[in-house]
């Protein structure tokens, strides 16, 4: 390990800043390679009276060409200019401004990360601390301006000019070939949200009306001839618009909205005022380009950006140690989003499923970090599903606790209380307390305390008495930095159901029934006791998943099938299939590792085959029941010594088996949702698609002749991009002539197609096989494939390493080997892309012991590697720390 180590940057450090900025006004020049930038900053310190405090600006990598104090030329010593910062020691007392000319290298920057270029067009990505390497600044959220932006560049190379708020200017420069474009935002503003774009890019235009009656313009801004996919961008756009004003009260504030797509981005997409930056694969859809799942998540992310403009940007954080303050919130507001437009039960569902596969893991690894960490050595590190996520589950757990109503008048009284200004966790929490009269200080470890709580829940029925006795016991695990915990504030809706499906009516025998039928346990241990219960009921609880714990529940088989075919909790219902297709799983993986033999479970696909013979049941509520647990799921549940090969082996066995024992009723399923209109993306439709192609993965999984001839004709009779690579994907699991002819004929079809041909590549990083390996080495040298390209990058290496858990835990350790060493040949370029990268190791301590060993020798590879990013050596100290 290096013995250096960078000091980290602490929460409890925190400090107003002495300086403030009032108004920013940017003039940039933009060029390829010397694109100039003039700002000038009025500054006033932030506080009054007493000797001015020293002025020092973030920099990143910048040149400073001049320096001028209230229209001065500043001397060389009166201040100090360095790549990375600069200081002017002895500032003037009162309010100045300052003008500060630099120069840089759009296309030098490949770390995607200020100002940089994406194939021909200038764009910039500011988050987290990107503005510092456009211009010296306060680069911290807490200092917001109002921003003024004047660009100019040839008409030739970008004839389109962007940039926040509303175009005020724009014209040509006389004698010359150049334009220009000048917008102000009078939003005030944190530097991680300016964005400017240039270059010849083509626009698809909208109009959106208020609440109050005001027109808005929706533009959307893509390369020439993609237009046509715009169109379900923007119908999201105008949905998530309208849904914000009528669930929150919240109206857009500026005079045009605009989305720019662009293909070279790190992220998923970025909440600019008035101006969003997209990754190109969340913007582009169509029926023959796109899958239902890449449409739900272009409207999940569409809205999800759209939301920031109040939660975020009108109010933004004070530091980044809040970032769950704007992420966790405008996470569970789209989330709500798309339960509120399509199925509720499918999206709780569906996130629970994320929630459980990707932060469950990071929160019980050696990555694990509180919801606000309390300190951080590289801050885009801490863009985690932790913070997004499990952020948004704790907004989830003050409504469930609080109300609908209260949630409501809290959200109201944030919004009216910090409007324009950078807030803490701690002010959005007082917010529901002072409309409430809620004590919450307990509620505020959700926010410091990371690692999943587990409750072990013990339900007794007392037939003398008429009543039933739920014992409830919490902990929480250990985890870096914090050995021991406090018991947490946990929501736990409940439901006690009867012989015939339905709930009883609850009335707790001591204190007052709580409303909602939601217990909170706060104490280490508690019981509650219910009066009026003349027969043991089956116990449901954890209803819609109302906190993110791990529960145990001393429950029968017999109880887990009966919630499984008849709670009137949906979330529950798939749940209890989970629970008991989970136990069977860890059982035949643990056989199957010690030479052993899987066992089956004839009563599992008996309630499945109810579940699929109930007409009442919404299909894509079906598809899920359907869908065996994942291989993350068996793990964690294993929790120690882990054999992944094992744990993929009982895994396919599982899903053969279901293939075969229903096989009838999934062909007949299949065949009567056959689509038979036009292909359309409701959540009906979507739903039908989503259950027949389960079914078809179900069937190819059995491996037999007539299944995977049924999948090749799905592929090549597919009308859509969705049945097209469901038949692709189900066909690429198995080892057969038919898949490499498919694989053929798909890279035929869109070999021009950049978004399609990542699906390619991604097909082929997790099939689980021992030749994928340099299946996706031979790949890496393929024309399609760069890895300048971070869609490119994730679509082949992170689908690997995180989606082919076989193959990534290869028991000779190649597959370590190989991801880590992508990560040490991307850091130079793109250090935030390889430290992603390096998290797939989250779970590397869990493995077997041969495994294990393995996994540390390429983390420590990685370690001692000589001028690692300190995005890099951050994730490879922590994943080594030994707690
Ligand atoms: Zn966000």
């Amino acid at each position: 390990m290096r013995t250096e180590e960078a000091r980290p940057v602490r929460l409890a450090d925190y400090r107003p800043p002495d300086w403030q900025v009032d108004t920013v006004d940017l003039d940039i020049a933009l060029d390829p390679t010397a694109t100039r930038v003039r700002a000038k900053l009025n500054l006033r310190p932030s506080a009054d009276g007493g000797p001015p405090a020293p002025l020092t600006l973030d920099g990143e990598g910048l040149v400073l060409r001049s320096i001028a104090l209230d229209g001065t030329a500043l001397s060389p010593e009166q201040y100090v200019a360095t790549a990375d910062r600069l200081t002017i020691a002895q500032p003037p007392q009162g309010p100045f401004a300052l003008e500060i000319e630099t120069v840089l290298d759009p296309s030098a920057n490949t770390e995607l990360s200020g100002l940089y270029r994406s194939g021909t067009i200038y764009c910039t990505q500011c988050e987290a601390e990107g503005f510092r390497r456009i211009t010296y600044f306060l680069d911290r959220p807490d200092v917001m301006a109002v921003y003024t932006t004047r660009i100019e560049a040839t008409k030739a190379q970008a004839p389109v000019l962007l940039a926040n708020g509303n175009l005020i200017a724009a014209g040509d420069i006389a004698g010359t070939d150049c334009h220009f474009a000048v917008w102000h935002d009078p939003f005030p503003k944190p530097s991680y949200l300016f964005a400017m774009v240039g270059g010849n890019l083509a626009c698809v235009e909208g109009r959106f009306r208020t609440m109050s009656g005001r027109d808005v313009t929706l533009r959307i801004y893509v390369e020439p001839g993609k237009e046509s996919r715009c169109g379900h961008a923007m119908a999201s756009l105008k949905r998530a618009m309208r849904w914000d004003e009528t669930e929150f009260g919240r109206e857009y504030d500026l005079d045009i909205f605009m989305i720019v797509a662009v293909s070279d981005f790190n992220m998923g997409a970025m909440e600019n005022k008035g101006l969003n930056i997209f990754n190109d694969k969340y913007v582009l859809a169509s029926a023959e380009t796109a899958t239902d799942a890449d449409f739900d998540r272009i409207e999940a992310i569409v809205a999800h950006e759209y939301f920031h403009n109040w939660t975020g940007n009108r109010i933004t954080c004070r530091d980044w140690f809040q970032l769950c303050l704007k992420e966790g919130l405008t996470v569970f507001r789209d989330q709500e989003f798309t339960a509120d437009l399509r199925s509720r039960a499918v999206e709780r569902i569906s996130d629970v499923r994320a929630l459980r596969a990707h932060q469950f893991d990071e929160d019980a690894g050696p990555l694990a970090h509180p919801v606000r960490p309390a300190q951080y050595h590289e801050i885009n590190n801490f863009y985690t599903t932790t913070v997004y996520e499990k952020g948004a589950e704790v907004v989830r757990m003050l409504k469930t606790l609080l109300g609908a109503q209260k949630f409501r008048a809290g959200m109201d009284l944030y919004f009216t209380r910090h409007d324009g200004r950078a807030a803490t966790v701690e002010e959005f929490v007082q917010c529901f307390a002072d409309v409430s009269s809620a004590d919450l200080a307990q509620f505020m470890l959700w926010y410091s305390q990371a690692g999943t709580p587990e409750v072990v829940a013990t339900g007794s029925h007392d037939a003398a008495r008429k009543s039933y006795r739920l014992d409830l016991v919490q902990t929480v695990p250990a985890s870096p930095d914090q050995p021991s915990k406090e018991p947490m504030v946990i929501p736990l809706a409940i439901g006690l159901v009867g012989a015939d499906g339905r709930d009883l009516p609850l009335k707790l025998s001591e204190g007052a029934t709580p409303d909602r039928a939601v217990l909170t346990l706060s104490k280490p241990a508690q019981s509650f006791v219910f009066a009026d219960i003349a027969a043991p009921p089956v116990l449901s609880l954890n209803r819609g998943f109302s906190a993110p714990i791990k529960l145990v529940v001393n429950q029968s088989a017999d109880e887990l099938r009966f919630l499984a075919t008849r709670d009137g909790d949906a979330f529950n219902r798939w749940q209890a299939f989970q629970t008991l297709a989970t136990q069977l799983l860890v059982e035949n993986a643990k056989a199957l590792r010690t030479g052993g033999t899987a066992r089956t479970e004839s009563r599992l696909t008996d309630a499945l085959r109810a579940v699929l013979a109930d007409g009442t049941l919404e299909p894509a509520f079906v598809a899920l029941m359907l869908t065996v647990p994942g291989e993350a799921d068996i793990a964690r549940e294993i929790g120690r010594d882990v054999d992944p090969a094992a744990v993929f082996a009982a895994r396919a066995g599982l899903r053969a088996r279901v293939g075969g024992d229903l096989g009838a009723e999934l062909l007949e399923r299949y065949g009567s949702l056959a689509q038979t209109g036009p292909y359309a993306v409701d959540a009906a439709s979507v739903g039908r698609r989503s259950l027949r192609n389960t079914c078809l993965d179900l069937l190819v999984a059995t491996g037999h002749r007539d299944s995977i001839c049924l999948a090749a004709r799905q592929y090549h009779a597919a009308d859509n991009m969705t049945d097209r690579m469901a038949a692709l994907s189900a066909l690429s699991l198995c080892d057969v002539p038919e898949r490499g002819e498919a694989l053929e004929d798909f890279y035929g079809r869109y070999r021009g197609d950049p978004l399609i041909i990542d699906k390619w590549f991604s097909l082929q990083a997790v099939i689980p096989e021992p030749g994928t390996l340099d299946r996706i080495k031979a790949l890496t040298r393929h024309g399609a494939f760069s890895f300048a390209n971070p869609n490119r990058v994730r679509a082949l290496i992170h689908a690997f390493a995180l989606g082919n858990h076989k193959e990534f835990n290869r028991p000779d350790g190649a597959g370590y080997d190989f991801v880590a060493d992508t990560v040490l040949a991307l850091d130079g370029k793109n250090p935030q892309l390889a430290a992603r990268l390096l998290s797939a190791f989250k779970s590397w301590r869990v493995l077997e012991p041969a495994r294990r060993q393995r996994a540390h020798a390429s983390l420590m590879h990685v370690a001692i590697a000589y001028s690692l990013s300190p995005d890099v050596s951050d994730i490879a100290r922590r994943a080594l720390s030994e707690n």
